[in-house]
């Protein structure tokens, strides 16, 4: 039995926006670029920039996605134990994945790339569970400390695989923002499947974000009031394996090598995309007690967890709720 949650096409977070207001009107466009759905919403006198601020998403993309034999990433894989010359965007996000390694003591770590393949689809059979001796032996190879950067040149360890899925639309929403501040756009949004930056303010004010409900997708638990913030989601609800009725998260926990459990959502708020969609998947892996003092332990993050029981909110995320929906 088959399913993986492409639910990219429903984006998490429901967004507000695109009416008018104080005389200020957005249009949005919307594109689908690296499996997933990417909305911008900017004024619409000056719509046309989208088509130019998008170029952004598919650098990302040719960069740094694994599907891709001559990217990066895939180059970097298949050359494993040898040094291989990137793209200084490359190098740029490798440092922030290897800095969320560390900040979650190896929670987040891009070298969990070993486990996620070994997750296959097989077109007969459908998804198919790894043996656990394979799992086992494939644990050995996770340790992002392997990972070597000089200048441009990147080295992983013999048998390891990085995969940056965890960060790496957040990644290119900062590098789009950057692209809309320097055509001169001071309000709008750029949100990639649930991992989004608002910048200056909406319609009527800050943006206006919904939090979907992870167990009723239809609906929302909460609304955001955001400017100048990213907000980052990963939750099981949106893109999952399910093998006999099993569903299995597609966010791996390094010391057992198995998809997490238990954790249903994570929303992370903060200063930029890139961080804040790092720590919502690092979030994930820690579980409610590292994962939620962690962002307690950061002055500029805050977060809410969903568990199969409990919500739990770090000491600030509350300040960000609208009272009324
Ligand atoms: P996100 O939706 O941002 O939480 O990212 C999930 C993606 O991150 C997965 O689809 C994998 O590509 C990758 N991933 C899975 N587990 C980990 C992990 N423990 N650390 C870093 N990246 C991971
Ligand atoms: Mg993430």
């Amino acid at each position: 039995m088959r399913k993986i949650g492409l639910l990219a096409f429903m984006v998490m977070l429901i967004l507000f926006s695109s009416c008018k207001h104080r005389g200020k009107e957005f249009a949005r466009r919307t594109y689908f670029i690296m499996g997933t759905v990417v909305n911008i919403d900017v004024p619409s006198e000056r719509v046309a920039v989208a088509d130019t601020v998008i170029e952004v998403f598919r650098l990302v993309d040719s960069l740094m996605s694994p599907l891709r034999p001559n990217s990066d990433i895939s180059r970097i894989n298949s050359h494993n134990g040898e040094w291989v010359v990137v793209s200084p965007l490359t190098v740029k996000c490798l440092r922030y994945a290897l800095k969320i390694g560390s900040m979650s003591d190896g929670a987040f770590d891009i070298t969990a790339g070993t486990l996620v393949h070994l997750w296959h689809f097989d077109t007969e059979k459908g998804w198919v569970e790894p043996p656990s001796e394979v799992i086992d032996s494939a644990k050995k190879f996770v340790d992002y400390k392997k990972i070597e950067i000089s200048g441009y040149s990147v080295r992983i360890g013999r048998g390891q695989r990085i995969d940056l899925g965890g960060i790496a639309k957040g990644f290119a929403v900062d590098l789009a923002v950057d692209k809309l501040k320097k055509l001169g756009i001071r309000d709008g949004l750029v949100d990639a499947g649930g991992d989004m930056y608002a910048l200056g303010e909406g319609p009527s004010g800050r943006w206006r974000i919904g939090i979907r409900d992870p167990f009723h997708t239809d609906g929302i638990m909460g609304l955001l009031l955001l400017s100048d913030k990213a907000v980052c989601t990963s939750g099981n609800y949106e893109r999952f394996i399910e093998i006999n009725g099993v569903r299995y998260s597609h966010i791996f926990d390094p010391r057992t090598g198995w998809p997490v459990r238990g954790v249903v959502s994570v929303t992370v708020i903060g200063p930029n995309t890139v961080m804040s969609d790092g720590l919502a998947t690092a979030v994930f892996v820690m579980g409610p007690d590292k994962g939620m003092a962690l962002i307690d332990s950061l002055d500029e993050f805050e977060a809410m967890m969903v568990t199969e029981n409990d919500t739990l909110y770090s000491s600030g995320f509350r300040d960000f709720m609208s009272e009324t929906r």
